[in-house]
């Protein structure tokens, strides 16, 4: 077996090397270096909502699979409105029987203003350990590591048991339309038994550094939001009567935030509830414990309900955030709305919820308006096998590391995908401190080191599902 070393590491001399696990070894470091090439491009592509730059970065990532010797007709730049998907197909040769793994992440990103920044927001900038830049972690960062891990796979010969499908969405943050159109219109390109989301979840760090949990997000709350309006006749202030919109309005809103909605708990729940006991510790460490346990343990309810991070994970929650009334200062208000929204958990349904907020207001009078469509998703099994092999990339940097499922709070790409029958997994492979999440903030950034601990993450992930 020739020797040779990660100097003249490269995908030239790699072909001309031919297979081999020595050869596979030496890659790793090329298509590290392809990875950041990619981001770096990606961030120089200012993909926000309303530039209509996406299907061009779209149509790069077209070019770097065929250069990387993926076929034309595996690769569909889909354009949908001002933006795009991708959808690249990494043919496998069927033997494992069984439908596509789908791999996604997002090519848009949320505006970021050059004049806010420390530095330029579209230019990747390695600093003090650090790459800066809008989306070097939300989401390019899965763009790249997903495309470079396909590419290296290619290179090395690699022909899977089943199909791997890259869907890329192009408008993750707003609208969400593309993503759509991947899941209705486009649904025969992305047939997957279930969806890996390169977008959220992953490793966290302690301010040390030290790797304490990586979290797989495997169910969301459906997100719906609600409009809640009194109308009267009006009239002049100066005659005031009992009955008032904005008096019913605030009356309703009192029984709003007085009311809390049942506790739910499911297999992931308690899970991630269990797991992160452990490594919360203390009083509420031990609520956790109790909650997992039993959730109707009255007390842990108490503590895990008075902390806003946890709170949600025990139930629907409905939150007013935005009100409106009155026409004029010297007039009784002819109408008062208040909107509500709601983060509702998986099974108890949008209606339901809806009826409940009618019932604990009990006032027949209050008109009620759900905006927009929400979207109802059940939550992704924890399947042994996706959870296994997630265990074993991470654990290839980071030994005995906790994998803990989580229910997102909403609204993100796995909603869309499960709403049409795809469970779907989403975590990334970033390991990040919580003092450097930057994500849709100034100075977003990622430290340097989690680029080889993702591309090994995904690399080892991939072989375990597919070989
Ligand atoms: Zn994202």
């Amino acid at each position: 077996m020739l020797k040779i070393t990660p100097v003249l590491s490269g995908i030239i001399l790699f072909y001309q090397l031919g297979i081999s696990a020595h050869a596979s070894q030496t890659a790793a470091p090329a298509f590290q270096e392809k990875a950041i090439e990619m981001l770096r491009h990606s961030i120089s592509v200012r993909t926000v909502e309303g530039h209509g730059l996406v299907p061009q970065l779209a149509q790069y990532y077209v070019e770097q699979f065929k250069q990387a010797g993926f076929a034309a007709e595996d690769i569909h730049l889909l354009p949908v409105a001002d933006t795009a998907a991708l959808v690249v197909r990494y043919k496998g040769n069927g033997s494992a029987g069984k439908k596509p793994i789908m791999l996604s992440a997002h090519l848009d990103v949320v505006e970021a203003l050059p004049e806010d920044w420390e530095r330029d927001p579209y230019t990747l900038i390695e600093e003090n350990g650090y790459y800066f830049g809008r989306g070097v972690s939300d989401n390019k960062f899965g763009v790249a590591v997903l495309a470079s891990t396909l590419m290296r796979l290619k290179a090395e010969g690699f022909v899977p048991s089943r199909d791997i499908i890259l869907a890329l969405s192009g408008d993750e943050e707003t609208l969400m339309l593309s993503t759509i159109a991947l899941a209705h219109q486009y649904c025969d390109l992305i047939d997957a038994e279930y969806a890996l989301i390169a977008d959220g979840g992953g490793g966290q760090l302690d301010e040390n550094g030290l790797a304490t949990s990586f979290t797989v997000d495997s169910a969301e709350k459906t997100y719906a939001t609600f409009e809640m309006t009194a109308t009267n006749t009006g009239g002049h202030s100066s005659l005031p009567r009992q009955d008032n919109a904005i008096r019913d309005l605030a009356e309703a809103l009192n029984k709003i935030f007085a009311y809390q909605f049942p506790v739910e708990a499911t297999e992931l729940t308690r899970s991630y509830f269990s797991q992160t006991a452990s490594l919360v510790g203390g009083d509420l460490g031990k609520a956790m414990t109790n909650f997992a346990k039993d959730p109707s343990d009255k007390k842990a309810i108490t503590v895990l309900r008075s902390m806003p991070e946890y709170a949600g994970s025990t139930g629907t929650t409905c939150v007013p955030t935005l009100l409106k009334g009155g026409h004029a200062e010297n007039a009784l208000p002819q109408s008062a709305t208040a909107t509500i929204n709601c983060r509702i958990f998986p099974g108890v349904g949008v209606a339901n919820t809806l009826a409940q907020l009618k019932k604990v207001v009990g006032n027949d009078k209050l008109q009620w308006l759900t905006l927009d469509e929400p979207i109802e998703s059940d939550a992704s099994p924890i399947r042994q096998d996706v959870f296994n092999a997630i265990a074993n990339g991470v654990h290839a940097s980071y030994p005995d590391l906790p994998i803990i499922p989580h229910m997102a709070s909403g609204a993100s790409d796995g909603m869309h995908f499960r709403s049409v029958g795809i469970p779907s997994y989403t975590f990334s492979g970033i390991f990040i401190k919580a003092s450097d999440q930057f994500a849709h903030g100034l100075n977003e950034r990622v430290p340097t080191a989690t680029v080889p601990v993702a591309l090994k993450m995904w690399y080892s992930i991939l072989k375990e599902l597919t070989e």
